[in-house]
């Protein structure tokens, strides 16, 4: 018997940067009529209800069903070595049953399970359930592209078994890709051996995911990374995939928005403010929290910051912020949470000082904002060399002697990238092809109606 509708089964790495462009495919499926469950952490769960989301701004379509990660409730999910290593443990399991339960009404079967590329677990879970599967990459193909050359990388002697860098030695992925250095790889930024290893083990997995599914869909154009995506042409572009898609305007977001920036954009001039934001990992301590404050003082210029509960240590900058506050006056707002897309947007803002995570990064190039790139950790620093080196849309910081971008360097910076008006045009062309790719006719559109139309296929084409 033919399920009703085709029901598919969703499941993202649970942090923010995973989430939010994955209810966007969520959200895309769901309004070409397709049945999603979404499957979150317990704790990611209680995150994104918390703010605001809840069933019925999803509509009948949609429905969020959570599972234990395997930490106790108090327990640190920042902490990404504890977090995976209980993941990895704990949640292949959980799904399983999950499925189970699901599958017992015969109406209500998953057809489908889309795993986040960081889950490629998941993959292998329902592959042994019998049922179909795909994975979506929510990072850049160029990032996956080194995860899926580990072995070529342990053969070269650059990393370990265990993925641990062996030397300084620069990495060359293909003569194409832009090179890299060891401690760039998504999964060598991190200061401790075992949160690397356990890091490494699981983006292993969305290798193993790729030998296994028969869709591996990307966040990404073709537009922005021809050399990455032919490298491996079985990958298929989706993206970018933004907000335009939305049911309910902040679903996956585990902050809530402070929407009155708009109002404060409003009375700002054209192309004249910087916006910055560093997503939802980075941490500041307080000399280089400072001094960036300190730079975007010097600088003159309007500015909209982002300082998100945890960027830095609140109780020793809060008074230093009142003050600066006092003397910045309406210049500058400080916003916890910003709504991002819709500020990209925005005909005030001129540029982007960004921490270069994927999300950011295609937010900023669908907008044709020129960069100022401060990467924190992971694919961060590839993504700069993107922005700089390939698109050529931004420029990166420079660290004095003490590890510190300086107030100096920041207002110097500014004044650089807002200077130049070829960083704008540069980004203004990218902006055309990435934002085409999507339209009727475009690379993207054109994948993503075409996995569309494989879920309803595949759907007729299922027994009970
Ligand atoms: N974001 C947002 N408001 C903010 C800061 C970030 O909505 O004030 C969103 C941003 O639009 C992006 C995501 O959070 O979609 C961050 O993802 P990204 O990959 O850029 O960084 P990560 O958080 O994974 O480091």
């Amino acid at each position: 018997m033919a399920t009703s509708k085709p029901h598919v089964l969703i499941i993202p790495y649970p942090a923010q940067g995973h989430v939010i462009p994955i209810m966007e495919l969520a959200q895309c499926l769901v309004k070409h009529g397709i049945k999603v469950t979404f499957i979150t952490t317990e704790a990611t769960h209680k995150l994104v209800t918390s703010n605001g989301l809840d069933q019925d701004g999803l509509g009948d379509l949609m429905q969020m069903v959570s599972i234990p990660d395997g930490l106790e409730p108090w327990e640190d999910r920042n902490d990404v070595c504890k977090l995976t290593r209980s993941i990895l443990q704990t949640m292949p399991g959980k799904l399983e049953q999950l499925i189970m339960m699901i599958n017992k009404e015969e109406s209500n079967k998953i057809t489908c399970v889309i795993a986040d590329g960081c889950m490629g677990w998941a993959v292998g879970v329902v592959k042994k359930m019998g049922i179909r599967s795909a994975a979506f990459w929510s990072a850049s193909v160029a990032t996956l592209a080194s995860i899926f050359c580990f072995q070529k990388l342990i053969d070269d002697r650059i990393i370990n078994e265990n993925g641990i860098p062996l030397n300084g030695q620069m990495i060359q992925l293909s003569e194409t890709l832009p090179p890299m250095k060891p401690e760039n790889l998504g999964w060598t930024s991190f200061e401790d051996v075992a949160t690397i290893e356990v890091i490494f083990k699981l983006l292993i997995g969305a290798e193993e995911a790729y030998r296994m599914t028969e869709w591996f869909l990307c966040n990404s154009t073709t537009e922005l990374e021809p050399e990455a995506f032919s490298l491996y042409p079985d990958l298929l572009p989706i993206g970018p995939l933004l907000a335009s898609n939305r049911l309910a305007n902040q679903a996956g977001h585990f902050w809530k928005e402070d929407p009155s920036c708009l109002a404060w954009l409003d009375q700002k001039p054209e192309r004249s403010v910087i916006y910055i934001a560093f997503g939802s990992f980075t941490i500041f301590n307080q000399t280089q929290f400072k001094e960036l404050a300190l730079g975007l003082e010097l600088s003159n210029q309007p500015f909209l910051w982002v300082v998100r509960p945890g960027l830095t240590n609140e109780s020793t900058t809060a008074a230093f912020l009142d003050g600066f506050m006092d003397r910045i006056g309406s210049r500058g707002r400080i916003v916890s949470w910003a709504p991002q897309q819709k500020v990209l947007a925005h005909p005030s803002v001129a540029c982007f000082m960004s921490h270069c995570g994927w999300n950011s990064t295609l937010e900023g190039v669908t907008n044709g904002l020129p960069f100022l790139c401060w990467p924190y950790f992971t694919d961060q620093f590839y993504n700069e060399t993107y922005i700089c080196d390939v698109w050529k849309a931004g420029l990166g910081f420079k660290k004095d002697e003490n590890g510190i971008i300086t107030r100096g360097e920041v207002k110097d910076k500014v004044e650089q990238l807002l200077g130049d008006k070829t960083f704008r045009d540069k980004a203004v062309v990218i902006k055309e092809k990435v934002t085409s790719s999507v339209r009727e006719g475009g690379c993207s559109h054109h994948n993503l109606s075409s996995f569309i139309k494989w879920i309803h296929e595949e759907d007729q084409g299922s027994v009970g």
